[in-house]
């Protein structure tokens, strides 16, 4: 063989070799690399560079889902009874990975139990049911308050108390970060117009909108058309709650949605997956956007189950 070829095969050789290493001595490299590229360029890669994550969930998988955590899916996360039998099946899994991959941590002398874990991993995985191996993955840490807490003022809130350059939260979800919560605030979710709202859904929309930066209420969406779509319905509806919530009228959409695109499509989730029906009937489009987004139609759920 040519000297400059066999040189130029080794050098490949010894890169096949390191990346090869790369790959069984690192899990979390590529991670690391993940995280400096958008998910979209990294979702044809998945299933040839993620093995080693599939391999390390179906240990998790292995072992049994426990009885108790399936009362308390039952018991604090509404949406589960209307799943089929199927999608109960595929929640759990989701439960059980994300529970185990996650570190969790109560605050101001807080335990983290196991009950707040499941209701909190099967509300946040709701939101993925459909999106297949996904685990938000830049969410490490989730800490746990027993109620509201105060964060670093954020400078375009200006009508919140403040108190020493902070203001009161139930929840808040930190780009490359943590997610924060209130256990309070998740087990009686109602807001002051006494609406039902979802805590953990609405933080973990936050974080969907952030896998690809910084939030700005748009997150990663799978076609140009759907694309299109969205920013022509979302500007729409915004605007629309923008104007209602001036003019002081009462809305299905939390008026706190008004308060920027982020917050909207936040608000705009948590209704979808609170309050289906009357969003489909009231806000069509919108209902439409966010269907095709989770790929999920939980105004059929909630209609196969009651008698609207
Ligand atoms: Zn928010």
């Amino acid at each position: 063989m040519n000297p400059q070829v066999e040189a130029v095969v080794i050098i490949l050789a010894l890169i096949a070799c390191f990346l090869v290493m790369a790959f069984f001595l690192m899990p979390g490299a590529f991670a690391w690399l993940r995280r400096l590229w958008s998910p979209a360029f990294f979702d044809w890669l998945e299933p040839l560079v993620f093995w080693i994550d599939d391999r390390r969930r179906r240990q998790i998988l292995s072992q049994p889902f426990p009885s108790q955590w399936h009362q308390y899916l039952e018991k604090n996360v509404s949406h589960y009874s209307l799943l089929s039998d199927k999608d109960q099946a595929k929640l759990r899994d989701l439960v059980q990975i994300f529970i185990a991959e996650k570190r969790w941590e109560g605050c101001r002398g807080l335990e983290a139990t196991d009950e707040m874990k499941v209701t909190i991993a099967g509300q946040a995985c709701l939101l993925v049911l459909e999106m297949s191996n996904h685990f938000f993955p830049r969410v490490k840490t989730i800490l746990i308050y027993p109620g509201g807490f105060r964060v670093p003022r954020d400078p375009q809130m200006a009508d919140v108390s403040m108190e020493g350059g902070t203001m009161p939260v139930l929840g808040q979800a930190v780009h490359r970060g943590p997610v924060i919560l209130s256990w309070q605030d998740i087990v009686n979710p109602r807001n002051e117009a006494g609406t039902p709202m979802n805590l953990v859904i609405h933080e973990f929309a936050h974080q969907l909108d952030m896998q690809g930066g910084p939030a700005d209420g748009t997150p990663f969406l799978s076609s140009r058309k759907l694309q299109k779509k969205w920013r022509r319905v979302m500007k729409q509806e915004y605007d629309r709650l923008v104007e209602e919530s001036k003019e002081g009228r009462v809305t299905l959409l939390d008026a706190y949605g008004a308060s920027s695109e982020v917050e909207f499509f936040a608000v705009a989730s948590e209704c979808f997956f609170e309050l289906p029906v009357e969003m489909k009937r009231q806000h069509p489009q919108l209902y439409d956007v966010l269907a095709r987004y989770y790929r999920q139609d939980p105004a059929a759920r909630w209609l196969q189950h009651s008698s609207y």
